[in-house]
Formats: structure tokens, sequence, C-alpha cells
């Protein structure tokens, strides 16, 4: 297929190169060009704006940080909503809110573009092996013609139901790890406080119920005092407070989340917010 991606940081990158692994062919955008010469020379067709990419594309991916980003890319001044052409299809894999999906796909509905949200889970080392959990939201015809991208790039791609769906499994998702952190923050801070050696509790715990993904690398970031994202704390403050405003958006009280999400801001205002989330323990152990 003709896909344009934009969106080349962290995550974008590794996507972008396994999708011309693949055979598929790129057209792509960034600010600056330099930043994605590896994907150009590995044989990615360069564009000055996303205006200018939109029209030589079937296939339109989004892979940036916030809403506004977005907004940006798709329906700004040199956005993709200027020429793109009638029966493209633009999937946004970025985390965003419900809410704003649902504008950008209103306005692109208009010009007969189909919108599908995609966010995933699996982190850098996802995108790179081409294993990332996806959670789609959108027309399940749309998602059929464009399962072979989802292929490329995920190990399981789940459809979750309407336009919107998709950004909810990911808010969803977040709480789960942030709380995590947060508890396994705690737990080490315990055993340490306690004159007990951190490392056993975490080989112990590693056995039982206790045991997840976030006490394994999180755990291990923690233990080593290592925190090079990964997954940045500024990004994961974005997607709690995308989570909390979404309950609040339907009337219900997460004070588990909201208090992660707290915990996020305190990293952030203290100037960590480019380490990896599991910095948090940083705060917990202050
Ligand atoms: P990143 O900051 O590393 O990359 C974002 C890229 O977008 C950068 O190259 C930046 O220059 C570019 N960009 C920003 N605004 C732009 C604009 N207006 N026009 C063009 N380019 C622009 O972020 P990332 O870690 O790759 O995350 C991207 C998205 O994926 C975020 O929504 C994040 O929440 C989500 N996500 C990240 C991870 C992870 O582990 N890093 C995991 C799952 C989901």
């Amino acid at each position: 297929m003709k896909i344009g991606f934009i969106g080349l940081g962290i995550m974008g990158r590794p996507m972008a190169l396994n999708l011309i692994k693949a055979g598929h062919q790129l057209g792509v955008y960034s600010r600056r060009k330099e930043s994605c010469q590896a994907i150009i020379d590995a044989g990615a067709q360069y564009f000055a704006t996303p205006k200018d990419l939109a029209p030589h594309v079937e296939v339109i991916i989004t892979m940036l940080p916030a809403p506004a980003d977005v907004e940006d890319v798709l329906l700004g001044k040199n956005g993709v909503i200027n020429t793109v052409k009638p029966g493209t299809i633009v999937i946004d894999m970025s985390t965003i809110s419900v809410v704003a999906t649902e504008r950008f796909a209103e306005r692109l509905a208009k010009k007969e573009v189909a919108m599908l949200d995609a966010p995933v889970s699996g982190g850098e080392q996802g995108a790179i092996d081409g294993t990332l959990t996806i959670m789609v939201g959108g027309d399940a015809q749309v998602l059929e013609k464009v399962q072979p991208i989802f292929d490329v790039l995920g190990g399981r791609t789940t459809h979750i139901g309407k336009l919107g769906a998709g950004q909810t499994a990911k808010a969803c998702n977040q709480i789960i790890i942030a709380e995590t952190i947060v508890a396994v923050s705690e737990a080490l801070s315990l055993a340490k406080a306690s004159g007990v050696d951190p490392e056993k509790v975490r080989e112990a715990l590693m056995g039982g119920y206790a045991s997840s993904r976030v006490l394994e690398v999180h755990g291990e970031r923690m233990l080593k005092d290592t925190y090079a994202p990964g997954f940045k704390a500024a990004l994961h403050r974005k997607d709690m407070h995308l989570a909390v405003d979404q309950a609040q958006h339907v009337g219900i009280n997460i004070p588990a989340a909201t208090y992660a999400m707290q915990c996020l801001d305190r990293l952030v205002l203290k100037g960590h917010g480019q380490l990896d989330s599991s910095a948090i323990h940083l705060l917990v152990e202050d």
C-alpha cells in the first residue's frame, strides 16, 4: 500500500521502518527533515508538509504526542484535510481523547475520508519487534482494508467497537499501568524501609499473584535507579489526564487513577518529564 506516516519519534520511527521492510511504499513528513533521514535512506519519500503528502497515499498514519499535534497535522493550515483524496483512510495511532477523535473524524468525513483510532500498547520494544497490541475503534469494513498494515505492526489487533473505543481501551490500559507503577514503587520502598532486600522481595513476588510486567520491567528500573525512557513521564501524565477527564465526562470517580495522575504531575513539575514514568519511584522514595 501507499502509506503516509507522520510522527517519527520513539514509536513512529521503528513502526515506519517495519512497514518499509514489509514492502509498503512510505511517504513521510517530519518538521525537521534530518530527524527522519534513516527512514528516507531506507526508501521513504519525504514531503515538506502533511498537505503535500496527503494526495499521494491511500492510508495516512499519525503517531503524534497529543490531541493538539494530531489536530495540527490533520486539520491545520498545512494539514492533510486541505488536499486529501476521497476514499483515503486516516489511522490515528497516537494516544488522544475520545472527544478529539470524534471531532477529527467528523471533519474528515466531510471529505469522504474514513478514520480509525488505533492506539497501541507494547512500548518501544513492541514497536521495534512489530508485536504491538493494537486497540481499534471505527468501522469494521475500514479495519478489514487496513488489517495488513496492523499485521506488520502488531502481534494482536482487537476491534474494540465504534470510533473512539480504541482510545477508551487505551485509557483503561494506562490506568492499570500507572496504578501498578505506584503499587510496585510503594511495595519496594516498604521492603527497603523495613530493612528487607527489595530485590529478593521482587524475585519472590514474580512467582505469585502479584506478578506483572510492571513488577518485572518497571520494578527492575526502580531497583537499578535507571529511568531512561521507555515511556516518558510527560506522555504518561498526558494519558492519565485523558483518562481522568473521560471519567468525569461519563460521570464516574476513579480516585486511585487520580492519585497516580497527581504523582505524574509532580514528577513533571520537578523537571523529570523526559524520564521513564517508573521514575514515580523517586517521589515515593522522597
Ligand atoms: P515521541 O515524542 O518520541 O515522538 C513524537 C514525534 O512526533 C516526534 O518525532 C515529534 O517531533 C513529532 N511531532 C510532534 N508534533 C508534531 C507535529 N505537529 N507535526 C509533525 N510531527 C510532530 O513520542 P512517542 O513515544 O513516539 O509517542 C507517540 C504517541 O504514542 C503518543 O501519543 C504516546 O502517548 C503513544 N505511545 C507511546 C508509547 C511509548 O512507549 N513511547 C507506547 C504506546 C503509545
